[in-house]
């Protein structure tokens, strides 16, 4: 789910090229940016489908269909925004010059993994280990 955004090119970074430079930093920025365009245009459509669906809806026999359908539907609007949210700040730490290192220990992220996931604060070693050990607390 979390990688259905738009098309890129991944990034080939030169010879001794400095991880995080300007270049790289405009190329998330770039994905991101377009993620987030599409992601708008989702909740965009989604409302209108609502309303769509609240007009066609008349016959009090398909409330109970109208009802399942719009709490879908707003489920994924909730995710949806709390993605466009994830994406800002994901930005923001792009405008600080904060981007592609773990929040945990510090360490390159990688451009192949931020490309595959452009909002990761973590690198993989770190994001296993924080799996491991949310499925052992059950949170
Ligand atoms: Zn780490």
């Amino acid at each position: 789910m979390q990688n259905e955004f738009v098309d890129f090119k991944p990034y080939q970074p030169s010879e001794g090229e400095e991880y995080m430079n300007h270049e790289q930093l405009e190329h998330f920025r770039q994905i991101l940016l377009g993620w987030k365009q599409q992601l708008m245009e989702e909740v965009d459509r989604t409302m209108h489908h609502l309303q769509e669906d609240a007009e066609n809806y008349a016959d009090p026999s398909d409330r109970a269909t109208q009802e399942e359908e719009f709490s879908l539907e707003l489920r994924t609007r909730d995710r949806e925004r709390k993605l466009i949210r994830k994406i800002d700040k994901t930005i923001e730490r792009i405008d600080k010059d904060d981007y592609g290192f773990c929040d945990q220990c510090g360490v390159e992220i990688g451009i192949r993994r931020l490309e595959a996931r452009p909002t990761a604060t973590l690198c993989i070693d770190c994001k296993t280990l924080a799996e491991i050990r949310e499925k052992q607390t059950g949170v």
